[in-house]
């Protein structure tokens, strides 16, 4: 009698490569062993038994584990470059009436461009938080989950929503807000028809309200019980401006931290999106609840937000994950970038101790993937993970100057990547995709931008590139 065979799966060895595992010691020269879509193993100098396999040489090269996206608005690759010196709020009320006019067409190319992008700087999870969601436009979150898998990254849409409109307080105008119970519905709905809990997923979707001052209190925690009933995450733009201070105290009576603990929006299955405006008890509410932040400097720095205080963040035992936010307010922003853009804000700030290359880049992925909640499955390199892991080429003739392979890849402008593969599947190769073409996603971008333009034309809108313009 034989014994039954089990199904052989694909082995890929990388070999001759700097692995920093983000967890454990780093390894200047060693291998990784890839079977299926899981690291089987990982060691100093060549892997044994790597007959059949195929081999990688990561000569130069620098491993890391694939850097995780916490916080983005794709729909917004459509709206670049619009309201370039404005504030949040003014850049806000500036653009929310070009993106009523958005469309499920807008939607698809932004995605894929956006998407694309990410994985072209070693993005290999990455979150998204769409709240705009104007009647009659088509099926939004089926279009950017559809671009989603064309490109192949692990995607993790939070069903967002506004129910806040002017004519309550709030500060979108009313066409761009949706009826709470219809957001209550359509997200219940995208859980059931999106939500994949299983190890390895490649989708999983969140439960997203605004902001305090577009979403209203009942929409809050009548989405926190949804999210919580389905065992779903819950995210959402907190502390992001002085401004929005100055609203809740207003509005609520309430800064936004103390605002979210009242609503019970308090938790380890919950980050925010930026808490750039921490007090001291804020920190000690996020540390002790459990609750996470993603940190996206560029769109800080770009909107004059001000800068969050990671450093204390982290030394009080706050989790952080980076995000790029949306494009239209961090234009063209690679995610490999904002390692450095948040190492220099930390140290501009408190000196050049406050943050070091090796913080930055655990930020960038094993942070990323407990803002997800798969540190168990994402986020280092470790056997029995998923291999999403990314080639960094840290020793060309300039960059072989830095000894260092993470400080090459943290300090410096971050090259493009020799190899992304997601699940152990090539999504980049020789700084390329290899998914779907680079041309098209690029020109899908391109076109959805010319589209919502268009589009918002057609309703008198106009899409100004300064505040003062219009
Ligand atoms: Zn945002």
């Amino acid at each position: 009698m034989s014994e039954p065979r089990t199904p052989s799966r694909p082995v890929i060895v990388i070999e001759n490569v700097h692995i920093a595992p983000v967890t454990g010691p780093e390894i200047p020269s060693g291998h990784i062993r890839i079977e299926g879509d899981r690291i089987a193993a990982l060691g100093a100098g060549p892997a044994p038994g790597a007959q059949g396999a195929t081999r990688i040489d990561g000569s130069g090269c620098l491993a890391t584990p694939g850097l995780v996206n916490t916080h983005h608005h794709l729909y917004q690759w459509a709206s670049q470059g619009l309201a370039q010196d404005a504030t949040l709020f003014e850049w806000l009320v500036s653009l929310y009436p070009v993106w009523a006019a958005m469309d499920a067409e807008v939607v698809k190319g932004a995605a894929s461009a956006g998407l694309g992008w990410l994985a072209l700087s070693g993005c290999t999870t990455s979150s998204d938080h769409h709240y705009v969601f104007p009647k009659g436009r088509g099926d939004l979150l089926a279009a950017e989950v559809e671009a989603a898998r064309e490109i192949g990254v692990r995607f993790h849409p939070a069903r967002g929503s506004m129910d806040l409109g002017e004519s309550k307080g709030g500060l979108p105008p009313d066409v761009v807000v949706e009826e709470l119970d219809e957001v209550l519905t359509a997200t219940a709905e995208a859980v059931d028809a999106y939500h994949d809990p299983s190890f390895s997923s490649m989708l999983r979707v969140a439960v997203g309200p605004c902001s305090p001052f577009s979403a209203s209190a009942r929409l809050m925690t009548e989405s926190a019980a949804l999210a919580r009933s389905r065992g779903v995450r819950l995210h959402t733009h907190i502390a992001e401006t002085l401004d929005e201070d100055e609203h809740c105290l207003e509005q609520f009576g309430a800064r936004p931290v103390d605002y979210m603990e009242q609503l019970g929006w308090l938790g380890p299955d919950v980050w925010f999106a930026h808490t750039v405006h921490l007090s001291d008890a804020d920190i000690g509410k996020l540390a002790a609840s459990g609750t996470g932040s993603a940190h996206c400097p560029s769109s800080n720095g770009r909107l004059g937000a001000g800068i969050a205080r990671v450093s204390e963040m982290l030394r009080r035992g706050v989790n952080v994950g980076l995000g790029v936010d949306g494009s239209a307010s961090s234009e063209l922003t690679p995610l490999a970038g904002e390692m450095r853009q948040a190492l220099l804000f930390q140290r501009a700030r408190h000196g050049p101790q406050a943050l070091t290359a090796r913080q930055a880049l655990e930020l960038a992925t094993l942070g990323g993937a407990r803002n997800l909640g798969r540190a168990d499955e994402l986020g280092s390199l470790e056997p029995g993970k998923l291999a999403d892991l990314v080639l960094w080429p840290v020793a060309g003739p300039f960059a072989a100057a830095v000894p260092d392979p993470v400080c090459a890849l943290v300090f410096g402008p971050a090259p493009p990547p020799a190899l992304v593969l997601i699940g152990g599947r090539t999504v980049v190769a020789g700084g390329e995709l290899r998914t779907v073409s680079q041309d098209a996603a690029g020109r899908a971008g391109a076109a959805a931008r010319e589209r919502l333009v268009r589009l918002a034309g057609e309703r008198g809108v106009r899409a100004a590139r300064h505040v003062q313009d219009k």
